[in-house]
């Protein structure tokens, strides 16, 4: 689907995207998803050969176990957080990644480990990604230390990962036992830019038109959150 112009939505499962934006001299990929993703990829494009980089919003299972395959069979240069690398070249989630008992079980069982991979590129706040056709950098800590989202300027568009999340009720920061330290949620959204043709997430539809009041509204809901304590 296209969400904007030069982004691309990739269903990579019912409830999982990744965006393909239109770059320099070919796509960028923003997030990879599960060890699937690469073959959904592949269909949606005819093939893999015009993906160039590769933009990881985090280091977590749904966003990463596919990304060995793509880099090793693309030659994409692979972008992440300079915070969250540590994690990625560690194939999982450390023992302290999550804050609640039920996120650290979670990240015990192997499935939900992936094929240790390098970043070629790690990132920091307000970096514009070479070559990515006016990407930048948001830092947006809580979720992971190293969550980005990140604006592309053509069009307009703000990629929010795992910062926000479409399902179930409607908009939310998702489950605070699988945030890292979800008390740096608040501030992280406030950092997000609000007045964007489309937001594209992670997990759940995108919005645009009259969606982007509900995101609109979150942003606005987020400021009086009052403080979480990490428990789940
Ligand atoms: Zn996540
Ligand atoms: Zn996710």
């Amino acid at each position: 689907m296209n969400l904007a112009p030069g982004v691309r939505c990739v269903a990579t499962t019912r409830r999982d995207n990744a965006f393909l934006l239109d770059g320099d001299d070919g796509y960028t990929l923003v997030d990879v998803g599960w060890a699937s993703a690469p073959r959904r990829i592949e269909d949606e494009l005819g093939s893999l050969g015009d993906i160039r980089r590769i933009v990881l919003t985090h280091a977590h299972p749904d966003h990463v176990k596919g990304a060995a395959e793509l880099v090793a069979r693309t030659g994409a240069r692979l972008f992440i957080h300079e915070a969250d690398a540590p994690w990625l070249a560690a194939g999982r989630v450390p023992s302290a990644g999550r804050s609640g008992v039920a996120g650290r079980l979670l990240d015990r069982i192997p499935l939900l480990h992936w094929a240790p991979v390098t970043a070629d590129v790690l990132l920091r706040d307000g970096d514009r990604v070479e070559g990515a056709g006016g990407l930048r950098v948001i830092h947006t800590p809580g979720h992971t230390p190293g969550h980005i989202a990140l604006h592309y300027a053509p069009g307009n568009t703000v990629l929010v990962g795992d910062a926000v999340f479409n399902r179930g009720a409607g908009l939310s920061t998702g489950p605070a036992a699988l945030a890292a330290d979800p008390a740096q949620r608040p501030s992280s959204l406030a950092r997000l830019p609000r007045d964007v043709a489309a937001v594209g997430l992670a997990h759940g539809d995108a919005l645009r038109g009259e969606d982007l009041a509900r995101y609109h509204a979150l942003l606005e809901r987020m400021k009086t959150e009052p403080p979480v304590n990490g428990s789940p």
